[in-house]
């Protein structure tokens, strides 16, 4: 230990030393070169319900969750070169289930300056993690439906409209409101309103691609992110979308069955100028006209427009 750059730590006796590793709460752990434990604490050994005898010679990777197994590796690598130090989190096969850690490595060297052996610290953070987490599931999405929620479809479909300048790909947007839902509420009440609005919300998952993200952007209106889209592609998803909703029946309250249908405007950002104010105000604008020309319909870019899509 470097005593001699604390002060403080020349109070400290071997043996305190030792108190404060045993009694930590925390995980701490000490590896050899070749990645096996050369010490374990108490805390370590209750994340695992076993003895310290039976964790040494283990190797730090022998509990790593499959998925995270190469990103330890790379982070373990680091510890080889100066500045000898690491920190990362990872998940790990534990006898509480896989729990989340979160780790600070350091290499210690001999007075020669040869690296000799790592100790690591680490804390349980699984379940602060998994509020966060939580907290963003909740922040992103809307609680009716559980799709995107408007501000997290935005956030995406800029990320998206980014990509697919940078890559040259096409980019589609479907806006999508229900026709007479006012009605619906009104005939039948809120709830089965909410009903229908969780049904839809259902059915326009079935229509997601890999890439695709839908979102719930206000009232009874949804947008489609379609990434890697063209605007005649995009258009005919739109057109199925349509035809299929016209065929749904939707469960309402007293086991009574409604359908309803839905009216689409389309925009492609290849169209025009690369903006997603502009692609989400012309698709915008589509669905209203679709609305003025009788619902349930599709609108797209006027045949015109085409010439400046490229595929
Ligand atoms: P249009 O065909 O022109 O779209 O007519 P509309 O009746 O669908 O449109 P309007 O904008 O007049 O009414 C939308 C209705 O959607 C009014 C509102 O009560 C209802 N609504 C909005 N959010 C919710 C919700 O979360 N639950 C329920 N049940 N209804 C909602
Ligand atoms: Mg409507
Ligand atoms: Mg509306």
């Amino acid at each position: 230990m470097n005593d001699k750059h604390n002060p403080l730590a020349t109070h400290l006796h071997d043996i305190d030393y030792r108190d404060m590793v045993e009694n930590s709460l925390d995980l701490i752990i000490k590896v050899n070169l070749s990645g096996h434990y050369t010490y374990v604490n108490p805390a370590f050994c209750a994340l695992y319900g076993t003895t310290p005898q039976a964790l040494l010679g283990r190797h730090y990777a022998d509990d790593v969750v499959e998925e995270d197994r190469t990103m330890v590796d790379e982070f373990m690598s680091k510890l080889f070169t100066p500045p000898y130090t690491v920190s990362f989190t990872h998940r790990e096969n534990t006898a509480q289930g896989v729990r989340r850690l979160e780790w600070t490595g350091k290499g210690l060297t001999n007075a020669a300056g040869e690296l000799v052996e790592f100790v690591g610290i680490a804390r349980d953070v699984t379940d602060r993690l998994d509020l966060i987490d939580k907290l963003a599931q909740q922040a992103n999405h809307d609680d009716l439906t559980g799709l995107a929620n408007r501000r997290f479809l935005m956030q995406q479909a800029r990320l998206e409209l980014a990509r697919a300048i940078r890559y040259q790909y096409p980019l589609s947007l479907l806006m999508l409101d229900i026709d007479h839902f006012k009605k619906v509420n009104d005939q039948h009440g809120h709830l089965s309103g909410d009903m229908v609005l969780k049904q839809l919300g259902q059915e326009l998952k079935v229509f997601l691609r890999e890439h695709d993200l839908v979102g719930r952007i206000g009232g009874e209106e949804f947008v489609m992110l379609l990434p890697e889209t063209s605007l005649d592609e995009a258009t005919a998803i739109a057109e199925r979308l349509r035809q299929s909703v016209e065929k749904l029946t939707l469960s309402i309250l007293n086991e009574q069955a409604i359908t309803i249908t839905v009216s689409i405007g389309v925009a492609s950002a290849m169209e025009e100028e690369q903006n997603l104010d502009n692609i989400w105000q012309t698709a915008d604008e589509r669905l209203y006209q679709a609305k003025t020309l009788g619902r349930n319909r599709v609108i797209t870019a006027p045949a015109k427009s085409y010439p400046l899509f490229k595929p």
